[in-house]
């Protein structure tokens, strides 16, 4: 009987596993046609200043409208277009609809605000980023101050010399470079007061359980360690008012998450 049933499962793995192959390549496929169709848009997540209580500016998330599956996010897809190789023209496609939002909403509000775009390590290390980044820059007429580059600490840590070279060219332009995701990789303060970084992005695994004493004492160290390297502080994941009020307690400057808004496409700021 037990020999049975193993057989019984090992078939139900395969037929998974065969499906699960099947459903990556077709959207492999469908990916590749995914730019040309216009089926990319772009969600925007407010950025608040904990002082002001203001939105200052804005995260672009990405979103697939796929024709069968409907509205896809970023890690229903994402895996497949680093796969594929896709995420350089898909990565300049975000740059500069990101930046013609922007160049909207600084019309509109009369007054600065900043949008952020999640870069691939994929594009800072096949791609010609900087170059696109000076062109989309000038096409859309927002200062380079005005834009944040977004890169994830798990993919910035193993980077080799050209990615950080990368990083302190787009600065020199005097675009803003963000480390995303702090604290889910190895986050040591030594490491992080290497990279070329303005504003670090303190993941919202540390806004679980803050009433326990030890987990809002590491939470204050992660701001800590913000500020000992000279970056500004942006605590994501904010959802319940408690959160927002011990954030505010650390002195991190920025937050963002589905309490002050959530992703949605357009105009935010
Ligand atoms: P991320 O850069 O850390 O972006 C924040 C993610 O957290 C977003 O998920 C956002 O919707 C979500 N979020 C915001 N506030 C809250 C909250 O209060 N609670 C919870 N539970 N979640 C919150 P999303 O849009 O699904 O994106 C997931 C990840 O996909 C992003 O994480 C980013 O790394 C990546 N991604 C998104 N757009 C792009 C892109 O254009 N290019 C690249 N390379 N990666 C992207
Ligand atoms: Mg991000
Ligand atoms: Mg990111
Ligand atoms: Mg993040």
């Amino acid at each position: 009987a037990s020999k049975s049933t193993g057989k019984a499962r090992y078939t139900v793995f395969t037929e998974q596993h065969r499906r699960r192959v099947i459903d990556l390549v077709a959207l492999e496929a469908d990916l590749g046609k995914a730019l040309t169709r216009e089926e990319f848009s772009l969600h925007f997540q407010g950025i608040v200043d904990v002082t002001s209580g203001d939105v200052v500016g804005a995260e672009a998330l990405l979103r697939w409208q796929h024709p069968r599956r409907g509205l896809l996010s970023p890690a229903d897809f994402l895996p497949a277009a680093e796969a594929g190789g896709l995420m350089v023209d898909v990565g300049a496609w975000v740059l500069e609809e990101a930046l013609r939002q922007a160049a909207r909403w600084r019309l509109v509000a009369r007054r600065d605000c900043f949008v952020t775009v999640n870069v691939s390590a994929q594009q800072l290390v096949r791609g010609d980023y900087v170059r696109r980044v000076r062109q989309a820059l000038a096409g859309s007429g927002v200062p380079s101050r005005s834009l944040v580059v977004e890169i994830t600490e798990s993919q910035v840590l193993p980077s080799s010399a050209s990615v950080l070279d990368q990083l302190r060219e787009l600065r020199d332009l005097g675009v803003q470079v963000a480390v995303d995701d702090f604290g889910t990789g190895y986050s040591s303060l030594s490491h992080l007061a290497t990279l070329p970084v303005d504003l670090v992005k303190i993941d919202r695994a540390f806004l679980t359980d803050l009433a326990d004493s030890r987990r809002s004492a590491v939470l204050r160290s992660a701001v800590e360690m913000t500020r000992a390297v000279g970056a500004t502080c942006v605590v994501e994941g904010i959802e319940t008012q408690e959160q927002y009020d011990a954030v505010r307690a650390t002195g991190a400057r920025f937050a963002q998450g589905f309490l002050l808004g959530r992703p949605r496409p357009g105009y935010v700021v």
